[in-house]
């Protein structure tokens, strides 16, 4: 069987298109949506990510706020600056870049931002207007398979997902996604993590396997049935002597020979990575729009 390859950098540049001529069209009526990042001290990885999230911004539009806070800045100093975004009428978008320092509260201060500027959906109101099934902001990860399955027409209605994987930044808030009474949702979802007794056995019985463990090569052929969907959102670095940069990246997934017996696969990189990024672009954008707590069919609040 030949799997079709749901390329997420394709489908990310589509969107990024339609992102970026919607902020053309806020731009002109005068709301240009602003991305405040908030960066504590110059983790290599950290410093490199916020630099993409504002480059991607300024490609579509979007106007970036840099907040780089010294690493050794104290709770006070953090939150006074996220207060000050709150604050701010030209910032429509708010995130705190993690890891925190060792002595911040990751937690406490991502509870500081107002629930309506967090882009990142990870605000304790957020998440719980996502387990209620209200309109919320919804964390860009799990939102970018969401639309990942969508567009690439696999229904999951009825279907049998298994996550490996519960961790808040994608595999809870996927499940909550999936089990959502609508279009994009109605699945039986079960979720796996590192205490599951003989987790091969729920992989092979699932449609869609989405694994998001941080493991290289995880999911292997014999653990998924034939046509299952597999998403793979492993970012994981492996040595490579033979690149320039002495290392690769891989998935959770042994995408080699798991592919064949897929129906639908993603690839790493340019699978989720590129989608992540995007949907923290929608979120900003409709947090300008003021769309956080509005249907976007009905128009209602919810
Ligand atoms: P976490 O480390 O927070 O969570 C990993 C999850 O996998 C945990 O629930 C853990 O179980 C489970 N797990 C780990 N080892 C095993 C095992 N041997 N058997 C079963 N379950 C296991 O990672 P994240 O959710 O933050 O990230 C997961 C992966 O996704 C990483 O590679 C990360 O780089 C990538 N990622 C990619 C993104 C993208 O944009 N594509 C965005 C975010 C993350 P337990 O809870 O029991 O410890």
């Amino acid at each position: 069987m030949q799997p079709r390859i749901l390329d997420g950098k394709a489908l990310a540049g589509d969107l990024r298109e339609r992102i970026k001529s919607a902020v053309r069209t806020m731009s002109a009526e005068g709301l240009v949506p602003g991305l405040a990042t908030v960066l504590v001290g110059n983790n290599p990885a950290s410093v490199s990510y916020v630099r993409s999230k504002h480059r991607t911004s300024e490609e579509v539009g979007i106007r970036t706020i840099d907040v780089t806070l010294p690493e050794e800045c104290s709770a006070e100093q953090l939150s006074d600056a996220v207060a000050e975004l709150n604050e701010r009428s030209d910032v429509h978008g708010i995130l705190i870049q993690q890891p925190l320092p060792a002595h911040l509260d990751a937690e406490v201060h991502v509870a500081a931002v107002a629930p309506a500027k967090d882009v990142d959906g990870f605000h304790p109101e957020n998440l719980g207007r996502l387990m209620r099934g209200r309109r919320c902001m919804v964390p860009c990860t799990p939102l970018g398979v969401v639309h990942m399955l969508a567009a690439g027409g696999k229904s999951t209605r009825g279907a049998n997902v298994v996550i490996v994987g519960r961790s808040m930044l994608v595999g809870k808030p996927l499940a909550s996604l999936l089990m959502q009474k609508n279009d994009t949702g109605n699945a039986t979802v079960t979720v796996c993590h590192s205490a599951t007794r003989d987790l091969p056995e729920h992989t092979r019985n699932a449609d869609i396997v989405v694994a998001a463990i941080g493991v290289p090569g995880y999911v292997t052929a014999d653990m998924v049935q034939e046509g299952a969907v597999v998403i793979d959102v492993g970012i994981n670095r492996v040595d490579d002597s033979s690149r320039r940069r002495g290392y690769r990246i891989v998935g959770d997934v042994d995408y080699e020979n798991v592919a064949p017996k897929t129906s639908a696969i993603t690839p790493v990189p340019g699978g989720v990575g590129p989608m992540t990024v995007v949907m923290l672009m929608y979120n900003t954008v409709q947090a300008a729009r003021g769309a956080y707590s509005q249907d976007p069919l009905t128009g209602e609040q919810q």
